[in-house]
C-alpha cells in the first residue's frame, strides 16, 4: 500500500482530484499530519469522516514499527529499532541534553560504505530508504515529544546509511520537513552527514540548501584515509576538498568535519598538520570525537589527553575544534554505532 508519508503536496492534490474533493483539503489534511502530527487521518478532525476513512483504506500511516527500545544510563538518550514494512530493521536515536532535542536518523538499512571502524558499515548494504521512511523517523519522536509538552530542535542525518548514496529520497524528506505548510523545521537546524561522495556534494552545492553539510574525514592523508574509509580510493582527498572548497564558495556555509580519534592512528600532531594543509582557507570547524566501540574493529579511542593534544595541534594552526562527549555509548547509540544485523544486542527496558 502507497504510504501517506512518500506523497508530495503535489501528489496528494492528485490523488484527492482524483478522489472529487475540493481543493482546500489537501491543506487541511497536509496540516493535519505535519503540523498538527495526527497520528493517522482519524486524528484529522477537520475533515469529514468519509475522507477520514478513505484515506485510511487506502494509503498506509505508519510504517514503523518500534520492537525495541532502549534508553541511556543517564536516560538523556534514547534508541528505537523499528521494523519497516518488509521486515528490514534500522535504528532512530533522540538526545535530549539541555534544551537541545535532537534526532538522528537512518537513510538506509545498513550501508554500503564499509568504513573499517562504524557497526553499519560492518553490516553491510541491505536497502535504501524511502522518503516517507524517513520523515516517519522524525514525526515518531515529533509526536512523543509533542505529548511532552516539548518539541524536536534539531535532525542530524547521521544515524544508519549513508544520506549521498540514497540522495533524492534523504532530499525529500528534508524537503518535506521543511515545508512551512507542514512541519515547517528549518533548515539550518538539519544537519547531514557525508562520508564524502564528490558528485553528491557537488550537486548539493549546486542547489545552494541552506542545510548543515558535515563531512567525515577521519585522516587526511589518502593512505590513511583509504584504509579506514574505503570511498577514499574512489574520491581521495584531493577531490574532496575541490568539492567541499566549491561548496563553501557557492553557498558561503561553513563545512563541518567529523574525525573520530583512534588511538596512535589519527590522533597524531601529523595528522593535524596535513588536515591544516587541505583546510587552508576554508571556512570549517572540527568535530573530533573519541571513537565508540565496536564489535569488528580492534582499534581504541583516544585518551582524553590525546585529543586535548590533537584538538591543540589544530587550533595552533587556525583550525576551529571541538572535543564531542560520547552519548549513548552505553546501549550502542553512540555515532558508529548503529547496527541490526544482531540489533538484539540493545538493551531492552521496560
Ligand atoms: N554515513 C554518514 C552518516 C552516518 S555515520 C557518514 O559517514 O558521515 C555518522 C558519523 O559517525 C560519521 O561521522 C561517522 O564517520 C561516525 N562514526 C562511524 N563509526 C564511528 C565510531 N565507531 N565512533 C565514532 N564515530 C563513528
Ligand atoms: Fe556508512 Fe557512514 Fe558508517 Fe561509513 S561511517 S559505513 S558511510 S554509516
Amino acid at each position: 500500500m502507497l504510504s501517506f508519508y512518500d506523497l508530495t503536496f503535489e501528489q496528494l492534490e492528485a490523488l484527492l482530484a482524483e478522489w472529487e474533493q475540493p481543493r482546500y483539503r489537501v491543506l487541511q489534511i497536509w496540516q493535519g499530519v505535519y503540523r498538527d502530527l495526527a497520528v493517522g487521518p482519524g486524528a484529522i478532525t477537520t475533515i469529514p469522516r468519509a475522507l477520514r476513512e478513505r484515506l485510511q483504506a487506502e494509503l498506509s500511516f505508519g510504517s514503523l514499527k518500534p520492537r525495541m527500545e532502549a534508553k541511556s544510563s543517564d536516560g538523556q538518550t534514547r534508541k528505537i529499532l523499528f521494523e519497516l514494512s518488509d521486515g528490514r530493521e534500522i535504528e532512530t536515536v533522540l538526545m535530549g541534553y539541555e534544551a537541545r532535542r535532537t534526532t538522528c536518523i537512518s537513510t538506509q538499512a545498513g550501508c554500503a560504505m564499509g568504513c573499517v571502524f562504524c557497526a553499519t558499515g560492518q553490516m553491510g548494504f541491505r536497502r535504501h530508504l524511502s522518503a516517507g521512511e524517513i520523515v516517519e523517523q522524525v514525526l515518531w519522536f515529533a509526536r512523543e515529544l509533542k505529548a511532552a509538552d516539548d518539541h524536536l530542535t534539531n535532525i542530524v542525518v547521521m544515524g544508519m546509511g549513508e544520506p549521498f548514496h540514497n540522495y533524492e529520497a534523504t532530499l525529500a524528506a528534508v524537503d518535506r520537513l521543511n515545508d512551512a505548510r507542514g512541519f515547517n523545521f528549518g533548515s539550518r537546524r538539519i544537519t547531514i552527514s557525508t562520508v564524502g561522495l564528490v558528485p553528491m556534494i557537488e550537486r548539493f552545492a549546486a542547489e545552494k540548501r541552506q542545510v548543515n553539510l558535515a563531512v567525515s574525514l577521519h585522516a587526511a592523508t589518502d593512505d590513511l584515509r583509504t584504509e579506514l574509509l574505503p570511498i577514499n580510493k574512489k574520491y581521495p582527498l584531493a577531490k574532496l576538498f575541490a568539492a567541499v572548497r566549491h561548496y563553501c564558495d557557492e553557498t558561503h556555509r561553513r563545512v563541518t568535519f567529523e574525525w573520530a580519534l583512534i588511538e596512535g592512528k589519527n590522533d597524531t600532531p601529523e595528522q593535524a598538520r596535513a588536515l591544516a594543509l587541505w583546510a587552508k582557507g576554508l571556512p570549517c570547524h572540527v568535530n573530533v570525537i573519541p571513537l565508540n566501540p565496536t564489535r569488528d574493529y580492534a582499534g581504541q579511542a583516544t585518551t582524553r589527553e590525546r585529543a586535548a593534544a590533537f584538538k591543540a595541534a589544530l587550533e595552533s594552526h587556525g583550525i576551529p575544534c571541538t572535543i564531542r562527549v560520547r552519548r549513548g555509548i552505553d546501549i550502542n547509540a553512540g555515532c558508529g554505532q548503529l547496527a541490526v544485523e544482531d540489533g538484539r544486542r540493545a538493551v531492552v527496558v521496560d
